[in-house]
């Protein structure tokens, strides 16, 4: 099987891409903060503030796909072998995916699926993206591995690079996926086909929980579940984004976590958010609402504990209106809301 094809390369792809000098790791250590009810991973990398960023490419309004943007975009041919790990090819629509090591890694292992022909970082998870990126994570634990997937769309996401790309992480410590993983598992749900939301959270955030047997699903069935999901979701999240009046103008931005158990959609108002007490940026992508923050020095570490990641995450992301989407009906759960 392909994925599997795929996963089986990564150790060694990652520690000869090491070698090779064509892939940078960055060592970093993990504090655990407990904030809102979620034990959160605050990554600190020193390292990180003598990097040379690479150039953000992702613009709003997306500007044609030119030859002078092809020359720019890392994620065009030709791939650099060492961080290349192979190809997939949805069989379905035939769409194809180039499988990348993160050339600035932090955490081992971090690959990325990207789109072979250039799509944009703004536009939304097809499905047949989904079903590449679910048999990625299903390959991975197969073979005895954890990994989560993660996509930041458009401007505002904390994406970098404009050429469209799904994200791979192994999850390092621990069984249960993403710190918030463990409360999207935590939440009574009543109605399992249904979006809710996880109403302890400072922010608006979309949920959906996944078949407990959608592992032995067929390709068909898989695809019409994930994309079920991801449109519920994705609806939720533009009609979240309706309720705000001050939204910026251009593409909606949101941030997509995808574990084997649950898809989560949350929706930003902005990339940064600029921390209280140093008045340094910090920038928040999906790795952020999956309850994993990244920052460069003690002083920003012991700034974000301080002002509490609630607040963080929610000036980046917005204002939650379940209660609206409801339409007033009261099926709360302690730690879930149904829609
Ligand atoms: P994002 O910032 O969410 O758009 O994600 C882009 C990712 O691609 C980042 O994690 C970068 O470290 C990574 N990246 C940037 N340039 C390259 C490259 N030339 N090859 C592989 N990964 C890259």
């Amino acid at each position: 099987m392909p994925h599997i094809h795929i996963i089986s390369k990564l150790t060694t792809s990652f520690e000869a891409a090491r070698r090779s000098g064509d892939l940078l790791f960055f060592p970093s250590t993990i504090t655990k903060h407990t904030d809102s009810d979620v034990e959160y991973e605050i990554r600190l990398c020193p390292a990180l503030q003598h990097k040379a960023i690479p150039p953000k490419s992702i613009t709003d309004p997306e500007p044609a796909y030119d030859d002078r943007r092809k020359d720019q975009n890392p994620f065009a041919p030709p791939y650099n072998k060492n961080l290349y790990i192979g190809e997939l090819k949805d069989e379905e629509t035939q769409e194809e995916f180039v499988l990348l090591l993160n050339k600035y890694s932090v955490v081992p292992q971090h690959f990325l699926m990207i789109t072979k022909e250039y799509k944009p970082q703004t536009s939304p998870l097809l499905p047949s993206e989904l079903v590449q990126a679910y048999s990625l994570l299903l390959a991975a634990r197969e073979s005895g591995q954890r990994f989560f997937a993660f996509y930041n769309c458009g401007k505002n996401s904390g994406a970098s690079q404009a050429h469209k790309h799904i994200q791979f992480l192994p999850i390092e410590n621990s069984e249960d996926g993403p710190p918030i993983e463990i409360s999207a598992r935590k939440a009574q749900i009543t109605f399992p086909d249904r979006p809710f939301s996880l109403n302890h959270l400072s922010y608006a955030n979309h949920c959906y929980r996944l078949p407990s047997q959608l592992h032995t699903y067929g390709p068909d069935q898989l695809e019409t579940v994930l994309a079920q999901a991801f449109l519920q979701l994705l609806d939720l999240a533009i009609s979240t984004i309706r309720h705000d009046e001050s939204y910026p103008v251009g593409s909606p931005a949101y941030n997509v976590i995808l574990t084997l158990e649950h898809l989560h959609v949350i929706p930003r108002g902005k990339e940064e958010h600029i921390l209280k007490e140093t008045g340094g940026k910090l920038s928040v992508n999906a790795l952020g609402f999956a309850g994993m923050l990244l920052v460069k020095s003690d002083e920003e570490l012991e700034a974000v504990k301080k002002e509490s990641i609630s607040k963080i995450l929610r000036d980046v992301a917005l204002e939650s209106v379940h209660d609206i989407q409801v339409d007033g009906a009261s099926h709360e759960a302690p730690l879930a809301g149904h829609l």
